[in-house]
């Protein structure tokens, strides 16, 4: 396993980045990327064992329903590049296991991969969101054909890759890029039927940065996003060789959709246990704030209390059907595809009605209240914290910190980020409908439908 030291001198391998128009030759003395590189490391001291052949366990695969729930809350302290390589490894997992009769010899390959990243303990992000063009058309009717990644190179060694990867977390402070199809391919679209690894070093690879990181001089008043902000990559492959032994999938279009599944299951999962202590987050602050404000019996705003409580509950209560219903086999224990993928829906659905109900709640000063430097201020610090104070027991700064972190979560560039995450990660809301429709038993509600009306099943269409 690799310590924080070694993971921070392993990004030291002439990497292609660029923030903000310029080329980061060393992320570590970036003023942004560097904060996201310390708490990657701090990662791996956390987890690390010196012991031959030790594997984190965040990167081990979970074989029960017990693993999988007692992964969630290590994986809630870690960073989100340890999540994601988890995901990655996961994805990759449920993969081989689904294509092991149709494609042995790729689903060998890749659990090869799996066991040698795991003893690497090396971190690997999810690159599958194409640049996708003209959303109406196939890749293979684009204007342009790189809008899908494709191999513009078959050699007898590997093959050569050309596209681009969009939105991926974390890329550019990562060891490997999973590359995976973004989407089912049909005959004629073999080139965009190409999954593979890709060390991130690899010649003609560029990643383009951009975050939502807080660029105050004093970002105490980003308590959350201060501490956990990562950069999103935009991830360029520029004729970029895979060696053959890296190449998950090249050409069997009808696998191609294999791949895109089994991570939205693994993503989506992800994205339900963190919108599940999420959800009891904005519930806690919701309540704390009411009773700062000395309206926690008030009834209107117990009621939207009451209605964020039963959104916790149900996403939590996806969550744990998920886990328990999961499905084990000899490759692992894999989460139930109903109820996470319906979890993430409605969690993501209704996300920004919770928020709307905490901002309500909260009043104004979620987007105004002083900053902790007007508090150590000598001619303000005493009058701001005598009127951010609303009764006894309830100091002015208390209550400040209360709103500077829901500004930080819920209305600030992390807030914006949040968002828009939940929404799109792991695929749109319509990509999980799909994929919820498909494992529904919609014969066994037909059924009890008719049933109901006291009909016979065969004339139920
Ligand atoms: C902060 C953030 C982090 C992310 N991290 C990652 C990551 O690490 N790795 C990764 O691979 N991806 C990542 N994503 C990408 C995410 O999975 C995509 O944003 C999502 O799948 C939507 O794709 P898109 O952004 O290209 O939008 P679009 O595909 O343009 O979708 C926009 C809307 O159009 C609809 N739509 C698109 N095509 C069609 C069609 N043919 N017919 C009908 N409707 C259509 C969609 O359903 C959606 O409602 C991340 C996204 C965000 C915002």
């Amino acid at each position: 396993m690799m310590t924080g030291q070694q993971y921070k001198k392993s990004l030291n391998d002439n990497r292609e980045i660029f923030f903000e128009g310029e080329r980061v030759r060393d992320p570590l003395a970036h003023p942004v990327l560097s904060q996201c590189v310390e708490r990657v490391a701090a990662g791996y001291d956390r987890f690390y064992s010196p012991a031959p052949g030790a594997v984190s366990p965040l990167m081990a695969v979970p074989h029960s329903a017990q693993e999988l729930h007692e992964r969630i809350p290590l994986l809630h302290e870690s960073d989100i590049v340890a999540n994601v390589t988890y995901q990655s490894l996961m994805t990759l997992t449920t993969a081989a296991t689904r294509i092991a009769d149709s494609l042995p010899d790729y689903s060998k390959r890749i659990r090869r991969y799996v066991a040698d990243a795991q003893q690497r303990d090396i971190r690997i992000v999810e690159c599958i969101t194409d640049a996708k063009g003209d959303r109406s058309r196939p890749p293979g009717k684009q204007d342009d054909p790189d809008a899908y990644t494709h191999v513009v190179e078959r050699r007898p060694d590997g093959v050569v890759i050309r596209g681009a990867k969009l939105h991926i977390t974390g890329a550019s402070i990562c060891h490997e890029l999973m590359v995976i199809p973004t989407k089912a391919m049909k005959p004629g679209e073999e080139d965009y039927a190409i999954g593979c690894a890709v060390p991130v070093n690899s010649p003609g690879v560029k990643i383009v940065d951009t975050s939502y990181a807080p660029r105050h001089p004093d970002v105490r008043t980003f308590p959350v996003s201060s501490r956990t902000h990562m950069p999103e990559g935009f991830v360029i492959f520029d004729n970029v060789f895979v060696p053959k032994e890296r190449i998950f999938l090249d050409g069997a279009t009808e696998q191609a959709a294999v791949f895109a599944h089994s991570l939205g299951l693994w993503e989506r999962l992800g994205g339900l246990s963190g919108m599940a202590e999420e959800a009891d987050q904005l519930v806690g602050f919701a309540q704390l704030i009411a009773e700062a404000n000395g309206l926690a019996r008030e009834s209107h705003i117990r009621e939207k209390i009451s209605e964020m409580i039963i959104h916790a509950t149900l996403v939590r209560s996806a969550l744990e059907a998920a886990i328990a219903k999961c499905h084990v086999t000899e490759e692992g224990a894999f989460p139930d595809e109903l109820y996470t993928n319906a979890g993430k829906y409605h969690g993501a659905a209704n996300y920004n009605l919770m928020v709307r109900h905490l901002h309500d709640i909260a009043g104004g000063s979620v987007l105004t209240a002083p900053s902790l430097a007007d508090f150590e201020n000598e001619q303000t610090g005493p009058l701001v914290r005598k009127y951010m104070s609303t009764m006894n027991g309830v100091d002015g700064e208390y209550r400040a910190r209360l709103f500077h972190t829901v500004r930080d979560i819920t209305a600030d560039a992390y807030g914006g980020w949040r968002a828009v995450t939940n929404v799109q990660a792991g695929g749109g809301l319509y990509a999980q409908r799909i994929v919820t429709r498909r494992y529904y038993d919609l014969n066994g509600a037909k059924e009890k439908a008719l049933h109901v009306a006291g009909l016979d099943s065969k004339s139920g269409k």
